[in-house]
């Protein structure tokens, strides 16, 4: 689990985040949404332990952040090296691919990223995060920036990777439709904190209709 308790943060006085308390379970599946600007992002960097200047108490073990509008891939080094990065198991190599396998990126594994189009460098990252097996995932605004039909596949591959791993999940979107597809329950950032919070029931029906549109899509 992960917990934000009192959490404050402005930047140059101005405050951002004022006493907000969060706390995501192991296997839950948080969306959050807020206006641009409403702190979003901060939040997810106070929790992934990028941004130590915020006031309040944070436990967060173990987090790992996708920002996938930005899926920084290091262009020196090939895709399976940049999974790779910072692993020290015995076999760096073989878990950097098998991760690639599980977002279908295999055949990639000794590409160059700049070779990989948007989509694929965004489930290379996602591959990334995942290869650190993580409690606590942060995706800030990953699916953004995709077709209506990537998205759709992107949406079936996080829901497919995150019953498989079981980590918590904080997705920040702006897309409420896709926070109630996706997410367990919903937060509304507004005024500096949690402004609501509304709870979704399982199981997710309109799973469905997405599982009907990959079938359209194979067909593409
Ligand atoms: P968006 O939906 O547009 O991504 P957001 O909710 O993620 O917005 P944040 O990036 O968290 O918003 O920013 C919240 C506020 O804090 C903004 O007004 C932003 O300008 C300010 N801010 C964030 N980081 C910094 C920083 N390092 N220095 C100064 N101001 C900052
Ligand atoms: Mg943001």
């Amino acid at each position: 689990a992960a917990e934000v308790r009192g959490l404050s943060r402005a930047f140059d006085g101005r405050p951002v985040l004022a006493d907000v308390d969060l706390r995501i379970e192991s296997g839950e599946f948080v969306a959050l949404l807020g206006r641009s600007g409403s702190g979003k992002s901060t939040l997810l960097r106070v929790l992934a332990g990028l941004d130590r200047e915020a006031e309040g108490t944070v436990a967060a073990s173990d987090s790992a952040m996708v920002a996938f509008q930005e899926p920084r891939l290091l262009p020196w080094k090939r895709v399976w090296a940049n999974i790779a990065l910072g692993l020290d198991g015995t076999a760096p190599k073989e878990a950097a691919v098998a991760a690639l396998g599980e977002v279908g990126l295999a055949d990639h594994a000794d590409a160059w990223p700049l070779t990989l189009s948007g989509g694929e460098a965004q489930r290379a990252s996602l591959a990334r995060a995942l290869v650190r097996e993580p409690e606590l995932l942060l995706l800030d605004e990953p699916f953004g920036a995709l077709d209506a039909l990537t998205r759709i596949t992107m949406h079936d591959l996080v829901l497919h990777l995150w019953r498989r791993h079981l980590p918590g999940v904080l997705l920040v979107t702006h897309d409420v439709d896709e926070a109630l597809l996706l997410a367990d329950r919903v937060l509304v950032l507004a005024d500096g904190r949690i402004a609501h919070e509304e709870h979704i029931g399982l199981p997710r029906p309109r799973h469905r209709d997405a599982d009907a549109l990959l079938h359209a899509r194979d067909r593409l």
